[in-house]
């Protein structure tokens, strides 16, 4: 449970290196501008196949996948470790790591204000119950959240195969003054929706189950509308 979840107290405090060892040499100053700092971060990543994708979408930014359960991050943990060895002389993979992290409450700890250029969301758990859904990803007090942790122009990405979830984090994210939807031809031209709709462990099962997938993206806006 989440007393035994490690977390810094504050962006500055927070260890990098330890999980981009090729990339952030030790005890480097991640609060200094012009360090390499993580900027894009999948939320609930699973088993990590989003991660993978993106690391060769975007060799040069540092991505970061938060995974509440144990055992599955260690998976994602051992399955980088792999292709880092795999891939050793390209150097490739040395961008994306995963943290075991609660993401519905300690995000501002990890980063500070307008770190982040995306977010992803990708089939999140759907809490079916009305009574549960507080526990959804996405609600308005977490959306301000996001919005502080993304710099203006910086995108949410959400994908899901359940239309009452969709619908859900449309309208909260919608009704939010620093987020506007894109429209689908953004999404058409867009390399992240193709890879979030094809690579994520959910995304190719819900395409053998001939499942819909619900798409919507959202800009971090300058200011409120
Ligand atoms: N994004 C992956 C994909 O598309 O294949 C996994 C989707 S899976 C249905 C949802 C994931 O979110 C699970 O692995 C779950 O453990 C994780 N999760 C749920 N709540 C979380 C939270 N508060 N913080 C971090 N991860 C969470």
């Amino acid at each position: 449970s989440d007393h035994l979840l490690e977390y810094p107290i504050g962006p500055s405090h927070m260890d990098w290196h330890k999980l981009y060892p090729a990339l952030i040499p030790p005890e480097a100053e991640t609060s200094i501008d012009g360090a390499k700092q993580v900027e894009i971060v999948d939320i609930g990543c699973g088993f990590g196949g989003l991660l993978v994708s993106l690391s060769t979408e975007f060799p040069d930014k540092l991505i970061l996948g938060m995974e509440i359960r144990v055992q599955v991050s260690h998976y994602v943990e051992d399955r980088i470790i792999a292709l880092r060895q795999q891939h050793a002389p390209e150097g490739k993979y040395n961008n994306i790591a995963v943290l075991r992290a609660n993401a519905m409450k300690f995000l501002p700890n990890f980063f500070k204000k307008g770190q982040l250029s995306k977010m992803f969301f990708c089939f999140p758990d759907p809490h079916f119950k009305i009574r549960k859904h507080k526990a959804r990803i996405v609600t308005s007090t977490l959306a301000s959240e996001y919005a502080y942790l993304l710099r203006p122009g910086g995108i949410i990405y959400t994908i899901t195969d359940v239309l009452d979830l969709h619908q859900w984090m449309v309208r909260h994210l919608e009704a939010h003054a620093l987020f506007r939807r894109l429209p689908k031809e953004w999404e058409d031209e867009d390399p992240c929706v193709k890879i979030m709709r094809k690579d994520t462990e959910e995304g190719k099962k819900v395409e053998r189950n001939n499942g819909d997938k619900w798409v919507a993206c959202f800009v971090r806006l300058d200011h409120p509308e």
